[in-house]
């Protein structure tokens, strides 16, 4: 029997897993420590026990819970259709309460600062003064210092062009898009919003760019705070959906990876199941309308690190690789394990630094065996993980967003 305050998951989906063992060589962490707890199934199993309140939440339970990445490789290679994103998911706001309360409340604070606009653009507006400057990333690698090398890798603090209200299309008219532009992709790489929105332009998709937006919510899943992230997905929902567009696009892989999923977070909700149902990564969406291939050369190597949220969260690969053959002088290379986290995953290098380090070198080691010069990466967290570790290890390597790339080869400003 489940003891009432212990029902957090549908017990359905917690019976569809068969204990095949099918994901475990797709489990990052399964591959990193071996231990059956640190694996998909070992965590299903956990979570069925706690559901069925024959397990408490012990700091060692929620240990082998918070070293999930939330990475849903699990999903892509799991044959009987485990939904493992909705049960971590449901299991995390759960285990919240069971944290000592410093650790209750530093997680809070964390979900806090990086969903609300002002206390963000406050936290980060000092880090990009220096962000990009080449004395940080000396010292970042003489101090062997991971978070002055994350300092390092942040764009520098110069405006990106404003984006305008309504960019309209060029050519023949396709539809029209709702960008978001995120959190801390509005903060820091709003150069790549504004690339998003001149490539969708080029490919006859007329934009529009609500002000407004605020936060997807997605950091604040990571971090468990699931009101915090309904609150959120709400709010969003309202303004996103307020729009007739045919598409939502979002151009961060963690971000349109939950935006495809606000009808199950906010059942009941009209404007989040719309916004649900016209969910599109921006790279899907330019292969799907067909974007006119590019005139300027970029004679570069280029491998292409496939983030997990855009890989697994929503089956988005092969469009991305498309996209950049287009592109005159670039020559692509596989890169192994090209769709194994990177130890980004949203919060997860701030919280968990060991693993996410761990994860970083085995990404770096496969990166540089491809003696590649740029690296394109679909999502901002993914982008300042890998350039930071290059960073430290002195890897001649650029980590760019494919979206960036494009609008170079494009001569778009
Ligand atoms: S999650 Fe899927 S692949 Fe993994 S053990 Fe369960 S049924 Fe098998
Ligand atoms: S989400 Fe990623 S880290 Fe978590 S169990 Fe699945 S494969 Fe492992």
């Amino acid at each position: 029997m489940s003891s009432p305050e212990a029902r957090f998951v549908a017990r359905e989906k917690l019976l569809t897993c068969v204990h095949c063992g099918l994901c475990l060589a797709a489990c990052p962490t399964y591959v990193e420590l071996g231990m059956e707890a640190d694996s998909p199934r070992g965590r299903i199993h956990l979570i069925r026990a706690l559901e069925e309140g024959q397990l408490v939440p012990t700091p060692e339970v929620i240990r082998h819970l918070d070293l999930c990445l939330g990475c849903r490789a699990c999903e892509t290679a799991c044959p009987s259709g485990v939904e493992y994103g909705a049960l971590i998911e449901a299991a995390r706001p759960y285990v919240e309460r069971f944290r000592p309360a410093p650790a209750r409340w530093g997680r809070r604070a964390l979900a806090a600062v990086l969903t609300t606009p002002a206390l963000r653009r406050a936290a980060f507006a000092p880090l990009r003064l220096v962000g990009g400057a080449r004395w940080v990333r000396r010292l970042a690698r003489r101090l062997g210092s991971p978070w002055l090398a994350y300092v390092a890798a942040l764009p520098g603090a110069a405006r990106a062009p404003g984006l305008p209200a309504v960019p309209e299309p060029e050519g023949r008219p396709r539809g029209t898009a709702v960008l978001l532009t995120g959190c801390v992709a509005e903060t820091a790489f709003g150069r790549t919003n504004v690339a998003t929105a001149r490539l969708l332009q080029r490919a006859g998709v007329r934009v529009v760019v609500p002000r407004g937006q605020g936060c997807c919510g997605a950091l604040a899943i990571h971090l468990g705070a699931a009101e915090r992230a309904r609150t959120l997905a709400r709010s969003l929902a309202s303004v996103l959906g307020a729009s007739e567009a045919d598409w939502v696009v979002s151009n961060a892989a963690g971000c349109g990876a939950l935006l495809r999923e606000y009808g199950s977070l906010l059942p009941g909700d009209p404007a989040a199941a719309a916004v649900g149902a016209r969910a599109r990564d921006a790279l899907a969406l330019l292969a799907e309308v067909g974007l006119p291939p590019p005139s300027r050369p970029l004679a570069c190597t280029v491998a292409v690190h496939d983030p997990c949220h855009l890989a697994h969260g929503q089956g988005v690969r092969a469009q991305v690789w498309e996209l950049l053959a287009t592109v005159p002088g670039v020559r692509l290379v596989e890169l192994e394990e090209s769709e194994m986290c990177c130890g980004s995953a949203g919060t997860y290098n701030l919280t968990e630094p060991g693993m996410a380090r761990r994860l970083l070198e085995r990404k770096l080691d496969r990166i540089a065996a491809t003696g590649a010069d740029v690296v394109a990466a679909a999502n901002p967290g993914c982008i300042l993980q890998i350039r930071a570790g290059a960073i430290l290890r002195g890897l001649r390597v650029r980590v760019e967003h494919p979206i960036d790339l494009l609008a170079t080869a494009h001569r778009l400003p």
